[in-house]
C-alpha cells in the first residue's frame, strides 16, 4: 500500500518547520504522497509542492479548517482543491481575522490567572502571526516555566473551564465544505475521535457531514487509540466515507507519531487518496 500523510502543519500555522523542511523530513520517512494541512491557510503550499516535485514524492492541496458546531470546535480537511479559489481564500481570510483579537483575549484571560505578558509571549513563537494559534501560547507557556510540556499547557489552561480558553465562533459546518467543494476539493473530517462527542452526537455530526456532501473521515490519525480505528473504520463503512490516514505532525520532539509512520489503513476500507 502507498504511504499516504494527508495532514501535517508547516510555519505557516503551527507547525515548527517550514514546509519544505517538512516535506524533505516526509521524503526521507518513506512518505509516497503527502498533503500538507496548516490551519486555516494556504500559504505554504507553493513551497511544500516544488520541494515534493524536488523529492519525487506526490504532493496533493490541504488545509485544516476550524469551524465551531453545537459549542464545539472541530476541525475539516479539505484536500486535492485549487488554491487559487476566491471562494476558499475569502473564507480562510475571514476565519484568520478573529485569531488575533482572540489572542488578545486569551492574553487578558491569562493574565488575569496571574501570567502577565502571555500574547506578546506566544506571539514571538508565531512565525504567521494571523495564524496565531493555542499550540503558540502553549510553547510560550513552557518556555517560560509555567508548565513542564504542551500537554499540561493545554490540561491546565487552554481548554474549556480552564483560565485562558476564551470562546470563539469560527466558521459553520456548511461553510468550510462550501468553501472546499467550490475549490473543487474533498472534505474530510480531521481526527474524529478527539471530539468530547457521545456516540449519538457523534452520528448526528456525521450525518450533517454527508448530507451536506463530505465525502471522507481520517480513520488513521496520530490522535487516535486503537480504540478509535476500530469504531471511526466501521462508521466510515455505515455512512459510505472514504478513509483518510493522516499523522498531524506538528515538530519533532511535540508530535508523537513522525510524518509517514502511522500504521496502515485497516482493510475493507476505501482509501480517499483513490478519489484524487
Ligand atoms: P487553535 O486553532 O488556536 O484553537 O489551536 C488548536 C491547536 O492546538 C491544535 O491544532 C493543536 O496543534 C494544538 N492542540 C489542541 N489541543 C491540544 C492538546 N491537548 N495538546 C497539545 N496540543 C493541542
Ligand atoms: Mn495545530
Ligand atoms: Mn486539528
Ligand atoms: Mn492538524
Amino acid at each position: 500500500m502507498l504511504n499516504c500523510d494527508l495532514h501535517c502543519h508547516s510555519t505557516a500555522s503551527d507547525g515548527l518547520l517550514p514546509a519544505d523542511a517538512v516535506v524533505r523530513r516526509a521524503a526521507a520517512n518513506g512518505v509516497d504522497m503527502l498533503a500538507l494541512t496548516d490551519h486555516d491557510d494556504v500559504a505554504g503550499l507553493s513551497l511544500a509542492r516544488a520541494t515534493a516535485d524536488e523529492c519525487g514524492i506526490a504532493f496533493v492541496n490541504g488545509v485544516e479548517i476550524s469551524i465551531e458546531w453545537t459549542g464545539l470546535q472541530i476541525h475539516i480537511v479539505g484536500l486535492a482543491f485549487d488554491p487559487a479559489s476566491t471562494a476558499l481564500n475569502d473564507g480562510l481570510a475571514s476565519i484568520r481575522a478573529g485569531r488575533i483579537e482572540r489572542a488578545r483575549r486569551m492574553g487578558a484571560a491569562l493574565e488575569k490567572a496571574g501570567i502577565p505578558d502571555a500574547f506578546e509571549g506566544a506571539m514571538r513563537f508565531a512565525g504567521n502571526p494571523s495564524l496565531i494559534s493555542r499550540a503558540h501560547f502553549a510553547r510560550h507557556l513552557v518556555d517560560s516555566g509555567v508548565c513542564k510540556d504542551v500537554r499540561s499547557v493545554f490540561e491546565s489552561y487552554l481548554v474549556p473551564g480552564r483560565p485562558g480558553y476564551v470562546d470563539h465562533r469560527w466558521a459553520s459546518l456548511a461553510d468550510a465544505l462550501a468553501w472546499v467543494h467550490a475549490a473543487g476539493g474533498i472534505a474530510v473530517v480531521a481526527h474524529p475521535g478527539r471530539y468530547k462527542l457521545s456516540a449519538r452526537e457523534m452520528r448526528r455530526f456525521l450525518a450533517e457531514f454527508h448530507d451536506l456532501g463530505g465525502q471522507a473521515i481520517e480513520v488513521m490519525s496520530g490522535s487516535h487509540t486503537v480504540d478509535h480505528v476500530g469504531t471511526f473504520g466501521r462508521l466510515a463503512r455505515e455512512f459510505g466515507f472514504l478513509a483518510s490516514r493522516g499523522s498531524d505532525f506538528h515538530g519533532p520532539g511535540e508530535s508523537y507519531v513522525d510524518l509517514g509512520k502511522l500504521a496502515p489503513l485497516p482493510d475493507g476500507l476505501r482509501p480517499v487518496w483513490d478519489a484524487f
